[in-house]
């Protein structure tokens, strides 16, 4: 994918974010990779507001803003410059705020998929206590997590998920926070029933779960 794909893909998916609730106002920033290169929301804009033109193209290896560009960067772009340096894999970043699960993890609580498709898309999230934001100290923090989880949770702040493309980003963050709405909803009825290992293990073995994992990575955008 070059750079005016890449560019078209931030703006489709950054509206997709803040229109399924994700995100509000100017909170939140998303960012894809090309090559050395990471396209990331600018500072100050709602990413539904956001156009091609204003994503800001920041060189990875040494997070030198390129091209003299008039914008300034995501002020979590420390954040995702960690992410993308520690997993090559990585081509894509989503940070929201949504709502239900920012709730439930400030009051302590922890979100555990508990759905065949939760668990094959969130695999284990992890959690972090509240940090400042826009810090390296949050960056660091981060970077130590996504090395073992695709899904970081943020007490008192949001959601990071990181994908090989912007729709693996983006689905993450859309089925933790209806991971969060579902929890919710068992609580007020009763106790929550979670997968044992081996129902984990068996949902994670199930060949029409990863063949829906690889159509996802795999697929061109439009
Ligand atoms: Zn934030």
């Amino acid at each position: 994918m070059n750079d005016v794909d890449i560019r078209a893909q931030l703006v489709k998916w950054g509206k997709r974010l803040v229109d399924n609730g994700l995100v509000v106002a100017a909170g939140g920033n998303i960012s894809a990779r090309v090559g050395d290169t990471m396209f990331i929301s600018p500072s100050g804009y709602s990413i539904a507001d956001a156009t091609e033109e204003d994503y800001v193209p920041v060189e990875i290896s040494t997070g030198k803003i390129l091209d003299e560009f008039p914008l300034k960067p995501s002020s979590e772009v420390l954040m995702h410059l960690r992410c993308y340096r520690v997993r090559s894999d990585i081509r894509a970043i989503v940070h929201v705020h949504p709502p239900i699960l920012v709730g439930i993890i400030s009051a302590g609580g922890m979100i555990q998929p508990f759905t065949p498709d939760s668990v094959a898309l969130l695999g284990k999230p992890a959690i972090l206590d509240y940090i400042l934001p826009t810090t390296d100290v949050l960056a660091r923090a981060v970077e130590e997590k996504v090395k073992e989880a695709d899904v970081i949770l943020l007490r008192n702040h949001g959601v990071v998920t990181v994908g090989t493309n912007l729709r693996e980003a983006c689905y993450k963050a859309e089925v933790a926070e209806d991971t969060a709405k579902s929890f919710l909803a068992s609580r007020i009825i009763g106790t929550l029933k979670l997968f044992t290992e081996s129902e984990l293990e068996a949902i994670n073995g199930l060949s029409s779960e990863q063949y829906r994992l690889e159509i996802m990575r795999k697929m061109q955008e439009a």
